[in-house]
């Protein structure tokens, strides 16, 4: 569904990501974990080209990402090329980036009447049904100020799913919510996996991913070090460098 091949990108001198092959097969749940700037965030990034890579190819669905090829050349495709072959993707960050002035509902149906064009009781009926999906059909006329932030990270995977994604890119979901309200969120993304839903989800959750991921990726200074099964990886890391990175959590 995604594949990258050899991606990579810099940041001025700085190699953040270094030839990386990253793919997720429909249905599958991988989870990427590794040290603070490590380059998980960007590779997410560039999978959805939010942030253009330099080299490698990203396709989805067998479509190349964010560049064309003109004369032998490769060249950056247009906005619209881009969207149509991202279509796919859905995206959930570290900060829900919500409407303050918007309802729960109101968030979610958002872009199903402006993107999609649905008439507002199209979009309604499919805003509640979203939400009702990540738990909060009795929230949909709250605004984001009186919602907890675990409830406000659920309306923007609601907000997401109404996009009909085959694919969720997850960027540490949890990793602003209290310790509290972080169970709430997983318990939401563990029934997406089991419903099918593919996704990608950097996350410091290692119970999480030892439950749930079926693949288990670690970077390091912008390369994939390991990857493999969870209970491979947690419980025999081939390399000293997640060996370390798994004490550091426990
Ligand atoms: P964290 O666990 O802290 O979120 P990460 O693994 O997601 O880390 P990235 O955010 O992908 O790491 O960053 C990888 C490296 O790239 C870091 O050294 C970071 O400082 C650098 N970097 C990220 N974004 C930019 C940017 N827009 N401009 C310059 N450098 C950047
Ligand atoms: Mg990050």
């Amino acid at each position: 569904l995604i594949e990258a091949r050899g991606i990579s990108k810099h940041f001025g001198d700085l190699h953040v990501l270094d030839n990386i092959d990253f793919a997720l097969s429909p249905s599958e749940v991988v989870c990427v974990i590794g040290p603070s700037g490590s380059g998980k965030s960007t590779l997410l990034r560039c999978l959805a080209f939010l942030e253009p890579y330099d080299d490698g190819n990203v396709y989805i669905h067998g479509q190349l990402l964010g560049y064309e090829q003109r004369g032998g050349m490769r060249i950056r495709a247009s906005e619209k090329a881009i969207d149509r072959v991202r279509a796919p993707l859905g995206m959930v960050f570290q900060h829900f980036h919500l409407w303050p002035h918007r309802t729960a509902l109101q968030n979610v149906t958002e872009a199903l009447r402006l993107v999609q064009g649905l008439s507002r009781r199209e979009a309604d009926r499919e805003g509640m049904a979203m939400l009702k999906r990540v738990g909060l059909f009795d929230r949909a006329h709250h605004y984001p100020a009186s919602l907890s932030g675990g409830q406000k990270q659920r309306v923007a995977i609601a907000r997401a799913l109404a996009m009909k994604p085959e694919v969720m890119l997850f960027d540490e979901p949890t990793s602003a919510l209290d310790p509290e309200l972080v169970g709430e969120v997983l318990a939401v993304m563990k029934q997406l996996a089991s419903d099918g839903m593919t996704m990608a989800i950097v996350t410091h959750e290692m119970g999480f991913a030892a439950n749930v991921a079926d693949r288990v990726v670690f970077m390091d200074e912008g390369r994939i070090v390991e990857s493999g099964k969870p209970e491979t990886l947690f419980r025999r890391p081939a390399s000293e460098r997640l060996s370390q990175f798994l004490n550091t959590w426990r």
